[in-house]
């Protein structure tokens, strides 16, 4: 018989769960604080500009497939994708970057041209990202970290190896042209550590960045998030905003209600897509699995200082995406991991959603969408949000040779503060807990509650991590455990 399931949060790794928990026959309410769906992937709309508040880069285009293919539909049932060409460029100084184009045949003409005899190596290195990818995001993400056993396959002990290395050292170990360096570094930073910190098995993703290309969804990743609404809905889920969980009660070692706005819902299974840690204060001591000091102790992925931005004309020299990483990458990752604070140099990323979709933009301006990766937990004032704006505008118009600080019609910005009052994220984080060696896998926070009978978790603080393909998979490996239970 079906279950009546409580979810809290509407992010994407709540959304799916909910999804495959309705289809298997349960009675499915989310309860969702903020007044619209979507958790960190929320839209921003002002004067005719619109803008993606949370994730902008849509990669692993079969990872949404599969999601929809398991309720007999496609993403294009939903939303319409248009494959970015280029994909994005990087800057490494005034009026000097890479362009990143839509085929690894072009890529590899980018890295001839940079560094004669690269492209042959980009090939091997291509060739081993794909298999990692094979490996691990067609079967490995797909497993709920319950065991350490779920990573011991024939084919990962062939690659124990790329384990205990990290992707930093394999890439210096085939490339030397610092700028080709950076640039094969950079898909990992989705995960949320330093590339010195992360593994090389998770050369995966420059086999979606490079091998598998850069997509938009027409009208943002905000129409992502619809397209999982509409779904969920069609499936019998009931969606409820403006719902601030503020308990969650156990009796007898087990959930058995939430409170919500002061009053009492009881549910036979409770499942949060809420930041884990924040999931955890909702229960009384003893029924929290992981201590302060355990949070404490964790490689949290970065929080961001977040610009959106109307321009009053079109901006030339910049890609749809344009990564600025002419400053000195290590003393930047350094201020975000080792010794916490503002850095003094930051290196910054921007997207442009209007270059692709007309409606980002009114005729004949751009909507610019600026971040700065940043410590979680850093103090956060406007002072500081107006001095770093400063800085980049300043950098932004010398590298890509334009004027453009006359040019703005508004700016919003969103930071630490704001991550922590719109989500309960844990010192502000904005893309949860990073993969690293000791935090993939079975090594992550647990989906199932080890203390609580009936409390599941999902999203990025715990399996499989970081990003929206894996809080869809998140969504589904819950989803499993529930149907199992
Ligand atoms: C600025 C930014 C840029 C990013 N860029 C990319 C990108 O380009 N590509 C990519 O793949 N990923 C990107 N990410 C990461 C990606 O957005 C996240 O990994 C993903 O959206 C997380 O989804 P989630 O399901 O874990 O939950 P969340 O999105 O965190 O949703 C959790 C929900 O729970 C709700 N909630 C919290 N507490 C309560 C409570 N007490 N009661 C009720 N509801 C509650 C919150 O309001 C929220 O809606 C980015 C993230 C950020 C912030």
């Amino acid at each position: 018989m079906g279950k009546n399931i409580a979810i809290i949060g509407s992010g994407f790794s709540s959304l799916a769960a909910a999804s495959y928990l309705s289809k298997a026959g349960n009675t499915v309410t989310i309860y969702e604080k903020n007044n619209t769906v979507g958790g960190r992937a929320r839209q921003l709309k002002k004067d005719g500009f619109t803008f993606d508040i949370g994730p902008t880069w849509y990669w692993m285009p079969d990872v949404f497939e599969r999601f929809y293919n398991d309720f007999g539909k496609d993403p294009s049932d939903y939303y319409d994708l248009i494959k970015l060409s280029p994909a994005y460029s990087v800057y490494f100084g005034e009026g000097d970057f890479i362009t990143i184009e839509d085929t690894l045949e072009k890529i590899s003409a980018a890295f001839e041209a940079e560094e004669p005899g690269s492209s042959l190596k980009l090939k091997k290195f291509m060739d081993a990202a794909q298999d990692n990818y094979n490996i691990a995001i067609k079967d490995l993400v797909y497993r709920p970290g319950v065991s350490p056993l779920e990573l011991v396959t024939p084919v990962t002990m062939k690659k124990v190896g790329q384990f205990f290395s990290t992707i930093s050292k394999q890439v210096r170990k085939e490339f030397n042209n610092p700028r080709l360096v950076s640039i094969l570094e950079f898909p990992v930073l989705f995960l949320g550590a330093k590339p010195s910190n992360t593994p090389a098995f998770y050369s995966f993703m420059n086999y979606a960045d490079f091998g598998l290309g850069t997509f938009h969804p027409v009208d943002g990743m905000y129409s992502v998030i619809k397209g999982m609404k509409a779904l969920a809905e069609e499936l019998g889920v009931t969606i409820k905003t403006n719902q601030n969980v503020e308990k969650i009660n156990v009796s007898d070692k087990t959930a058995t209600s939430i409170i919500v706005n002061s009053e009492e819902i009881k549910a036979d299974i409770i499942l949060s897509g809420a930041d884990y840690h924040h999931t955890e204060t909702l229960l009384d001591v003893p029924h929290r699995q992981y201590s302060e000091s355990y949070w404490e102790k964790k490689t949290f992925a970065p929080s961001s200082l977040l610009f959106y931005v109307g321009f009053d004309k079109k901006l030339k020299n910049v890609e749809h995406h344009t990564l600025f990483f002419d400053v000195d990458f290590e003393a930047h990752a350094r201020e975000i991991y080792d010794t916490p604070a503002w850095p003094e140099n930051p290196l910054f990323y921007a997207s442009f959603p209007s270059k692709t979709d007309k409606n980002a933009a009114p005729e004949g301006k751009e909507a610019g969408i600026f971040l700065i990766p940043l410590a979680p937990g850093l103090e956060d004032t406007s002072a500081l949000r107006e001095k770093y704006f400063s800085i980049i505008m300043n950098r932004f118009e010398k590298l890509t040779n334009q004027e453009v600080k006359n040019y703005v019609i508004f700016k919003e910005s969103f930071c630490i503060n704001d991550f922590i009052e719109d989500y309960n994220s844990y010192k502000g984080n904005a893309y949860g807990l990073a993969n690293t060696l000791l935090q993939t896998a079975f090594l992550r926070p647990k989906l199932k509650s080890k203390k609580v009978k009936n409390l599941f978790f999902t999203g990025q603080l715990s399996v499989p991590g970081p990003g929206v393909p894996p809080s869809l998979i998140s969504g589904k490996l819950v989803a499993g455990l529930i149907e199992k239970k």
